[in-house]
């Protein structure tokens, strides 16, 4: 068991977001650079999330299963949901997301619909090819889906 976890720990990797996404380097340095390097961790591993997806954000954390690669504009569409959280203090958006959903299911019947209806995953996959998206967003743009 310990060396299983061993194992998935060093799967662990570190990747800057606007280095792996727009081949630039983040030029605020300090504080907001710290944060976005928490914030971009990516951690690959054979648990979260389960089989029937690539990944899942977990408080800012982009768990992403073990053999899959993720695309930049798959990674800018997890980073838009950091952003989201951050505006909702992370509890919130969990919260707003589940009920969103379970009212969609509801409305839909159907699971995968009204997942794709909620207000943060509608902003996320119209703007996951935007990989400069996060630079020009404004606060709140899910509300406006
Ligand atoms: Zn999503």
């Amino acid at each position: 068991m310990a060396y299983k976890g061993a194992r998935w720990f060093l799967r662990c990797k570190l990747n800057g977001f606007l280095r792996e996404t727009t081949g630039e380097k983040d030029e605020k340095g300090g504080f907001v650079s710290f944060l976005s390097y928490l914030c971009n961790m990516i951690i690959h591993n054979r648990y979260i999330p389960t089989k029937k997806f690539y990944a899942i954000n977990l408080f800012g954390v982009i768990f992403v299963r073990h053999g899959v690669h993720l695309h930049a504009k798959e990674i800018n569409h997890e980073r838009i949901h950091t952003a989201q959280m951050c505006e909702m203090l992370f509890v919130f958006f969990y919260l707003w997301y589940v009920t969103e959903w379970l009212v969609l299911l509801f409305k839909y019947k159907d699971r995968f619909v009204a997942y794709k209806n909620i207000r943060f995953e509608k902003e996320a996959y119209r703007h996951g090819d935007e990989l400069h998206y996060l630079r020009h967003r404004k606060r709140y743009a899910w509300l406006r889906e």
